[in-house]
């Protein structure tokens, strides 16, 4: 499995992004999220943990360290994306260190704008929400518009939590929001599942039609996943899937 083994990582180049930072504000050695996606590229969940998660005063040492030497070398980031090891909003100083990267940002690279990967399981903490409305790109996993799809794929760690749940809060954003969506197919603990079906994808736009997001990104596995039996979608696919979401009125982008 693919694990983030430094606090900041990149810049990689992106064609869609362009020149990426990359922020993990999990530890470098585990994945610690509130889902447990089949498809994780980090790979499943782990109690193993031995380097600590990066403080609020290391975060900002650090990206501010990084972003002196990409200016000094002419390399302007276009983006700064918190990704990484799992969840970010996980993170107790999610909001501050939010709030240090966007002062940062305003001081050495204005034009870069400030990315949040969220899987959407802590929109309803106040300080999340109110953090997620303050970067650029507030990017939010809605994978399935079915319930019994959405617990197979992302497995929600914890506490009970339901598609109308996600819908409810993502409203709540008044449209700024980028929605990701994984399509993939497969089986899962003996259970079949695909959420490229015409079912799910009705259902999918009855949910975004709710939820109104400026954009709408649509994926399909890159790396390799921790389950051995999930199946790719294809790019083809996928751009059909964008059309027929294009003819509804969403932006959609598809990264294949
Ligand atoms: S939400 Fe992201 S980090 Fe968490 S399990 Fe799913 S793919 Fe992995």
């Amino acid at each position: 499995m693919f694990l983030f083994d430094q606090l900041i990582f990149g810049p990689i180049h992106s064609r869609r992004l362009g020149l990426s930072l990359g922020v993990n504000l999990l530890p470098i050695d585990a994945k610690i999220c509130s889902f447990n996606c089949i498809y994780c590229e980090c790979g499943y969940n782990t109690t193993m943990q031995e380097s600590p998660i990066p403080t609020r005063e290391q975060v900002h040492e650090a990206l501010e360290a990084k972003l002196k030497e990409m200016v000094a070398e002419g390399q302007i980031p276009d983006v700064i994306t918190y990704a990484g090891n799992g969840e970010p909003t996980l993170h107790a100083d999610f909001e501050e260190i939010i709030d240090d990267t966007i002062a940062l940002r305003n001081q050495y690279c204005p034009t870069a704008k400030v990315s949040v990967l969220s899987n959407s399981t802590r929109i309803h903490k106040p300080n999340v929400f109110r953090t997620l409305n303050k970067v650029d790109n507030n990017i939010l996993k809605f994978d399935s518009a079915i319930d019994r799809t959405m617990k197979l794929i992302d497995c929600p760690v914890g506490k009970e939590i339901n598609v109308a749940w996600f819908v409810e809060h993502l409203k709540k954003f008044n449209g700024k929001l980028i929605i990701q969506t994984m399509f993939l197919c497969g089986e899962f603990k003996g259970e079949s599942f695909d959420n490229t079906t015409d079912e799910e994808i009705e259902a999918w736009f009855k949910a975004l039609e709710e939820i109104r997001p400026q954009q709408v990104m649509i994926y399909s596995l890159d790396r390799e996943a921790p389950t051995k039996t999930l199946q790719k979608v294809s790019v083809e696919e996928l751009n059909i899937i964008a059309d027929k979401a294009r003819e509804r009125g969403f932006d959609v982008s598809v990264a294949g």
